[in-house]
């Protein structure tokens, strides 16, 4: 089996799916070495093992809500597109989503996966509690009374295999989404603030082609209305793809048409094939007060760059408390690289990380990078209380992979 684009093939001699929590349990206490995979959407080994595999996609699919605590409790193996359907039918909503919905929920929590939006924290962050299998098959719920409750969400698969995830609800609500079209980059680093702060969700695509500048996709909270013109960018007049010259079926409405939020957050309708397809991605984070000089010191390489890429998307991340979160106490904008399919991506990662280090980059977990142990711990915070974490919670190191073992030094 491979990965969503095709890049990773999976190592692991088998594939559990159990239907029970016990099923899981007795499993996990019985391997030796064993690692939980969602939707396989990340770009790197992440997800692979060379052991054996476990996937969630037979359990229970039923969510729960308490509404006095406005929390619903989550399968982890559960697509965002079936729980935003699900929530927005009882009149509740999550308060963002990524690209796309097609991604497991515990997968996409594991790797700290984000939307847009100055206010709106990862997905990670609306995580309330987990229960999760450890290695001895006890099964743990850990709420966020839980003093390593940061350590424990955003956690790389080696936490323990998360069977259920309670996140934090709203009442549904609508979402009108407008693309403003030729926004040269000049115009979009000088502003960045301004244009990220526009609305509700906020992306910048650009090529980083010499001339032609970028489209900005703003996604407002009803009632608060589009303007006629963003300096010189001015509203599409019919739906737009991100890559550009591609055809908008498979995205969702545009156009300042109101419609749900689950409709509109995402880039990408549930039903076609989110992207480009044929593509390789990476992202970097870089504190929000340093993306100006982060987008300049690309510029200086933009030629090489568009060699290989389809699109570059720029999103704004709140900063949070997760100790493994790129985000962690940082407000972030996230500068990614849809690339094509070509074996020079792996060291075009590297040219871009090398200009990005000066901004004390932060890569994204669930796609390529090339960034040391040693970057990675200088950026990170938190990594020596997440590795003491996992030496207490795991320690034959039963849930670990190379590509965990390479990052963290274990
Ligand atoms: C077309 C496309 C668009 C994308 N857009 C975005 C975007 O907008 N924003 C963004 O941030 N990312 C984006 N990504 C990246 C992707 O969403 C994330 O990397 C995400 O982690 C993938 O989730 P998954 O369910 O496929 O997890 P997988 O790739 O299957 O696994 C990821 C990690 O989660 C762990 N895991 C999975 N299930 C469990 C479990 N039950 N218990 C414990 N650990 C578990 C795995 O061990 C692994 O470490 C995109 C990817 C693609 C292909």
């Amino acid at each position: 089996m491979k990965n969503w684009a095709g890049i990773v093939t999976f190592q692991d001699s088998h594939t559990y799916s159990p239907a029970t929590v016990e099923e899981l349990a007795s499993l996990v206490a019985k391997e030796s070495k064993i690692r939980a995979r969602g939707s396989a959407h990340c770009f790197n080994a992440i997800a692979d093992t060379n052991s054996v595999s476990v996937t969630l996609e037979n359990m229970p699919q039923d969510i729960v809500i308490d509404k006095d605590r406005a929390i619903v409790s989550v399968p982890a193996g559960m697509k965002y597109g079936t729980l935003a359907i699900a929530l927005h039918e009882r009149g509740w909503a999550i308060h963002n989503m990524a690209s796309l919905p097609h991604i497991s929920v515990a997968g996409a929590i594991a790797t700290a996966t984000h939307g847009s939006g100055v206010g709106n924290g990862n997905l990670a962050t609306a995580v309330r509690g987990l229960q999760v299998v450890l290695p001895d098959g006890n099964v743990k719920e850990i709420t966020s009374e839980d003093p390593d409750f940061s350590g424990y969400v955003v956690g790389l698969g080696l936490v323990g295999i998360v069977t259920t995830v309670d996140l934090a609800i709203e009442p549904t609500f609508n979402i009108e989404q407008t693309v403003y079209r030729g926004m040269s980059r000049e115009t979009y680093a000088a502003n960045i603030d301004e244009i990220m702060s526009l609305a509700y969700s906020v992306s910048y695509f650009t090529t980083w082609a010499a001339a032609g500048g970028g489209e900005v996709w703003a996604k407002f909270r009803s009632g608060n209305k589009a303007p006629s013109g963003l300096f010189e960018a001015y509203p599409a007049t019919s739906n737009r793809h991100p890559l550009p010259g591609l055809n908008p079926e498979p995205c969702t409405e545009q156009m300042a048409l109101s419609g749900p939020w689950h409709l509109r957050l995402p880039h990408f309708k549930m039903e076609f094939t989110p992207s480009a397809g044929d593509e390789i991605q990476s992202e970097f984070f870089v504190d929000r007060k340093d993306a100006p000089a982060a987008i300049a010191a690309l510029e200086k390489i933009a030629p090489q760059i568009n060699e290989i890429l389809w699109v570059t998307e720029i999103r704004a991340i709140a900063a949070d408390n997760l100790w493994m979160s790129p985000h962690y106490q940082r407000d972030s904008i996230g500068i990614h690289f849809t690339w094509k399919k070509v074996d020079a991506v792996y060291e075009m990662v590297k040219v871009v990380e090398a200009v990005l280090a000066p901004f004390k980059y932060r890569p994204h977990l669930g796609k390529v990078f090339s960034a040391s142990p040693e970057h990675f711990k200088s950026v990170m915070p938190k990594v020596s209380d997440f590795t003491k974490l996992l030496t207490q919670l795991d320690p034959t190191n039963k849930f670990g992979n190379s590509f965990t073992d390479n990052l963290l030094g274990r």
